[in-house]
């Protein structure tokens, strides 16, 4: 059995059994689940967690499961790097990289999402499951759904990168590629979730799906010799991520797993997308949509669902918000490959970017400990680069052919 009590909306406080709904029919905010902490606190150890397999399931007591795990069994505790080469070139003293581009089957973050909706999906009896998606969301749900025998509603915003849409194809579900933004495609979702008995894993299944994401934040705690950072910087598209980021770090603090809690959150986002770190400049919580024009598609939501609760995390931890153009994207990409060997997602090339930003504008001192969480690998965003690398050095197979290029090049 779970530890899930209820569900309960973060506005007005008032409960709900256990359900697939996400919206409290009085007041329209959104519902959370509810644990019993006192209970797990009892159950939960640090040695208890370390001593199971190394996937997202080792923090299971905190996921709003109640059966056996049943989807996501290889997905989750991805390394922490620590970046040594990165923080002596943006010139501070310990710096760690999240790597969230490896292990998971779909390589990126969203694998850590889907293994929770999915396995609530099952216990709910659904039998097809469904995604409003900016490209990595689609990928995972694909490729889970086909593997857990569901039949699966794929939509996509039809100008998605054509290496995200064949990643989602090839596990032959139906895509549905709509014309428009991501937010004309989660607009149409919600109707068709209004309609159809299926599993919108972000949206009617969204409060367990969003749990997900707090597995990320346990394995940074856990890595660091059980131990939360001063800071870590989280990308942003809906804000669900960095509000579960943190959310993670309370739940240990508060079941005493770990002593002390001291983070500030920051939240990276493009220029061309950048409701969130907007607000936070102007020291608002009013969230002000806009139209996204970015090359971080996988961020790109204009009206992020929960901007104004990662709005409020950061306000409250002391962090900021900071945004990047296209060109700092790319060039942040091109640097955490440089330094590290990570080859991120546009979304990791927006974090690098950003977190460079906050340095040099002393948000981040250079005496801290930053995490910085890259959720995406950057095979799925090749097209980014077409133009922004060297090209290879073309030669006829013959020795004199390369002593000539060998002896104009500098040895990298
Ligand atoms: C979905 C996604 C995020 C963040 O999503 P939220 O909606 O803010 O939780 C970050 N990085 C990548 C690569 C993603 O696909
Ligand atoms: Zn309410």
């Amino acid at each position: 059995m779970g530890f899930v009590v209820g569900l309960k909306c973060r506005e007005c406080g008032r409960e709900y059994q256990v359900d697939p709904i996400y919206v409290c029919e009085f007041c329209f905010g959104p519902l959370e689940a509810v644990y019993d902490y006192k209970k797990i606190k009892k159950v939960l150890t640090r040695k208890k967690i370390m001593q199971r397999e190394k996937n997202l399931w080792r923090y299971r007591e905190l996921l709003p499961i109640d059966g056996d795990p049943q989807v996501g069994l290889y997905s989750g505790f991805t390394p922490l790097v620590e970046a040594k080469n990165l923080a002596r070139i943006l010139g501070v003293k310990s710096l760690y990289v999240k790597d969230d581009t490896v292990v998971h089957p779909t390589l990126s973050f969203k694998d850590r999402v889907v293994a929770v909706a999915l396995t609530k999906a099952k216990e709910f009896g659904f039998d097809t499951v469904a995604c409003a998606s900016t490209g990595n969301l689609a990928h995972s749900v694909s490729a889970h759904g086909t593997k857990a025998g569901f039949k699966r509603f794929i939509f996509i915003p039809a100008s998605l990168e054509a290496s995200k849409i064949v990643a989602s194809l090839v596990y032959e579900p139906n895509l549905i590629a709509v014309d428009g933004n991501y937010d004309d495609v989660n607009r149409l979702c919600s109707e068709i979730a209004n309609k159809y008995n299926w599993a919108f894993v972000n949206i009617n299944i969204r409060p367990f799906y969003a749990e997900g994401s707090k597995t990320l934040g346990y394995e940074i705690i856990e890595q660091l010799g059980w131990e939360s950072p001063d800071n870590v910087v989280v990308p942003c598209a809906s804000g669900s991520l960095l509000t579960k980021v943190w959310k993670s770090f309370k739940e240990f603090h508060e079941i005493g797993i770990i002593k002390k809690l001291h983070t500030k959150v920051f939240a990276a986002q493009a220029a061309g997308c950048n409701p969130i770190a907007t607000a936070i400049k102007n020291k608002t919580d009013a969230i002000r949509p806009v139209k996204p024009k970015t090359i971080a598609k996988s961020l790109a939501i204009g009206n992020p669902a929960d901007g104004y609760y990662a709005v409020k995390v950061i306000q409250d931890t002391g962090g900021y918000g900071e945004d990047v153009t296209d060109d700092e994207i790319i060039e942040g990409m091109k640097l955490l490959a440089r330094t590290e060997g990570i080859f991120a997602e546009t979304a990791g090339g927006v974090t690098v970017a950003v977190t460079k930003k906050l340095i040099e504008s002393g948000h981040i001192g250079k005496n801290e400990t930053t995490v910085i969480c890259v959720t995406g690998n950057g095979l799925k965003t090749q097209e980014a680069l077409q133009g922004h690398t060297s090209k290879p050095h073309y030669i006829p197979p013959n020795m004199a052919a390369f002593e000539e290029v060998l002896s104009t090049i500098d040895h990298k």
